[in-house]
């Protein structure tokens, strides 16, 4: 995050003000969507492993839940702010509605660094974190689920948590659990390789074969590493990624002209996606600066990090070649620089479509915990691809027929859906 001006909430509103105009709402409409429903800070004192007591502070934010109970990850990062989380609720109701999955959109996060946590205090902190916010969370009203830096064994800490405050099971409280305790297969993948199903249209709608393409990626964690895994099923080739050095504090591009190898890179990963600079040098990787994954001579660029990356300020850089951008990471892209893409006809798949993975599967997985019935791999990820590409299909269309750029068309579609579930409760 290097921008310190840059606030997520008020591009977040921004867009959607953009796209309430094209839709003519009315102001009771722009007024109720513009914010979020419901927001709780909380405190979480914990009991460090040296025996001091260390207070984090938390958020939950519920921005929209007309369409079904409100639903959105929790992320850990030492940089989180309450605006982010609000931004990141906001988009969150939006990518449930245009997947239409009933379920309305929130999202939380606590100001923490989880590579200077033991495992024991990370579990503290997920614990707390419940403790605080049980009363107005549950499976009918509330439901988390993983984001940066938070995993199936965080999901798990909290469900054991709300479960022994309630004294009841509640498998349906939380998804992205492990597999085998409610989790649903395939849902460690659905983020990434939702984002390759949408890549894959566009290239369909642009005559591409995807063989024939280079990508060029920021980020290694859990949505890059099997949108990776993915893109090289279907014959494509990744070139470059960039990760986050903790030691150094800053981020590095790893590049290899005749391709990544996702297994060799793994190995020398930790969990959190940082790479071993060394021992990628040592397997013959370039080390680039950080921003170098964006001025790669590549078909397809997929930022898959954080918000606000690609920005005015290297919006300029992108290769003349690129013909596709696909938003693994929510927010990634601000509007100056949609400004940029749109001038110059890069097919953009926005957040709220490209990322819409990880949620329609976190749905299927409340469907299968609520059925206590669990589907095979095979069928999970063939439900996720029809979902995905109708999705795409329907925002496509519209932004050929009413000449729009993919994220106003993918807004269209979601933010009417919302306004009119709001339209008929009464509450507007
Ligand atoms: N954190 C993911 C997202 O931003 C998934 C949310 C969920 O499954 O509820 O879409």
């Amino acid at each position: 995050m290097e921008d310190k001006s840059f606030n997520a909430f008020e591009m977040a509103q921004s867009q959607f003000d953009g796209v309430a105009d094209i839709l003519g709402l009315d102001e009771g409409s722009k007024e109720l969507l513009r914010y979020n429903l419901r927001e709780y800070h909380i405190s979480i004192p914990v009991r460090m492993d040296d025996g001091s007591v260390k207070v984090f502070r938390g958020f939950r934010v519920q921005h929209n839940d007309a369409r079904g109970p409100a639903k959105g990850g929790i992320r850990f990062h030492p940089m989180e702010t309450i605006d982010t989380v609000r931004a990141l609720a906001m988009w969150m109701t939006w990518k449930c509605a245009v997947v239409d999955i009933p379920l309305g959109g929130a999202k939380g996060g606590v100001i923490c660094d989880p590579h200077n946590l033991s495992s024991r205090e990370q579990e503290l902190i997920c614990r707390g974190w419940v403790r605080q916010l049980a009363r107005d969370m549950g499976p009918l009203n509330d439901i988390p689920a993983p984001d940066v830096m938070t995993s199936s064994q965080h999901m798990l800490w909290m469900l054991d948590e709300f479960e022994m405050l309630n004294g009841e099971k509640a498998p349906g409280f939380i998804t992205g659990k492990p597999v085998g305790m409610g989790g649903s297969l395939g849902r460690t993948e659905a983020t990434g390789y939702g984002v390759i199903f949408t890549i894959r249209e566009a290239l369909k709608e642009l005559n591409i074969p995807p063989g024939d393409t280079t990508a060029s990626i920021q980020g290694f964690g859990n949505v890059a590493q099997y949108a990776i895994e993915l893109y090289n099923q279907i014959w494509g080739k990744v070139v470059c990624v960039s990760c986050w050095d903790q030691q150094e504090q800053t981020s590095y591009s790893f590049k290899k002209m005749d391709g990544i190898d996702l297994k060799a890179l793994q190995e020398i990963t930790d969990r959190f996606g940082g790479i071993d600079k060394d021992k990628a040098r040592g397997l013959g990787y370039e080390i680039l600066p950080g921003d170098a994954w964006i001025e790669q001579e590549v078909d397809i660029l997929i930022p898959a990090a954080l918000e606000n990356q690609v920005t005015r300020k290297n919006a300029g850089k992108i290769s003349d070649k690129v013909k596709i951008i696909a938003e693994g990471a929510n927010g990634p892209t601000t509007p100056e620089a949609d400004k940029v893409i749109e001038e110059r006809g890069i097919f953009l798949i926005p957040d709220l479509l490209a990322n819409a993975g990880g949620v329609t599967c976190s749905y299927f997985e409340q469907v299968q915990s609520n059925m206590n019935y669990f589907w095979e791999k095979d069928e999970v990820l063939g439900k996720l691809d029809l979902k995905m590409t109708s999705a795409f299909t329907a925002a496509s269309k519209l932004a050929k027929d009413k000449k729009l750029y993919m994220r106003d068309a993918a807004y269209v579609i979601a933010i009417g859906r919302v306004a009119q579930a709001c339209r008929d409760r009464g509450w507007v």
